[in-house]
């Protein structure tokens, strides 16, 4: 089954509006990532949607203000976390060192990570090929230390979002990402890394194109930002996964 994973970033206002979200979007293959104040509340509502926090700390406690640990969000009943997101890279300056802290502490927790990865623009313009290598050395450097987790690794998905395609109208080609999907696939083969790891795609992503993403073959779901909160949208997105 493919994975529908929707990042509603900062939004919405109000846990009452969070609440009427998760209704809609409260169904199977469906998970759902709330900004951390509305985690346990939503992970207590709902009934067929998986949960997941946008971001963890990579420590179990602390002197460490405003941070939330990876059992806190396991204790709010949260399976998920989504871990180097591109916004996180830029605004709040995390590094592939930190993302990589996170991931350990995430697996760690038993929680199953989706590790963002993808080019600027100015490397996708270089070419596919320059835009594998920026891909592949992401990958190397935020799962350095990964052979130590043979059991939960399994807990591992990444997800390729081209940071040009992300909240710009302008999603990647469906056989590019593809294409960078495989790859990222050959690339964790390689290396002690899961057997099959699943690859979503993420940027742009709506109820126009999204059956092209999910035809059968490399991509087996997408990560939905700005679509994930237009109800109108999303009704036309799960009547095309007919969920
Ligand atoms: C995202 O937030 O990961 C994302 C892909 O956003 P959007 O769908 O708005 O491009």
């Amino acid at each position: 089954m493919k994975i529908i994973a929707l990042n509603w970033k900062l939004n919405p206002e109000t846990e009452k509006e969070a609440l009427s979200l998760l209704g809609f979007s409260d169904r199977k293959g469906v998970l759902v990532f709330p900004p951390s104040i509305f985690l346990a509340e939503i992970a207590r509502k709902a009934k067929r949607a998986e949960v997941g926090a946008q971001n963890i700390f990579w420590e179990e406690g602390g002197a460490f203000t405003g941070e939330i640990s990876p059992s806190m969000v396991k204790d709010a009943g949260v399976q998920w976390v989504l871990i180097g997101h591109s916004e996180r890279r830029r605004y709040f300056d995390e590094t592939d060192e930190m993302i990589n802290k996170k991931i350990l502490a995430a697996l760690h927790a038993d929680l199953r990570v989706i590790l963002c990865v993808g080019e600027p623009l100015e490397v996708r313009k270089k070419g596919v090929s320059s835009a594998k290598k920026f891909v592949a050395y992401q990958l190397e450097n935020d799962l350095r230390g990964i052979k130590n987790f043979k059991l939960k690794i399994k807990n591992l998905v990444v997800a390729y979002e081209p940071i040009w395609a992300i909240g710009t109208g302008k999603a990647d080609k469906p056989a590019e990402s593809a294409e960078m999907a495989k790859f990222i696939k050959e690339t964790l083969s390689s290396k002690p890394y899961p057997p099959n790891p699943k690859v979503l795609y993420g940027g742009s992503v709506n109820a126009k194109n999204i059956a092209a993403f999910l035809r059968p073959g490399e991509i087996d779901g997408v990560l939905i930002g700005g679509a994930s909160l237009k109800r109108e949208e999303l009704k036309r997105i799960f009547g095309i996964l007919k969920i």
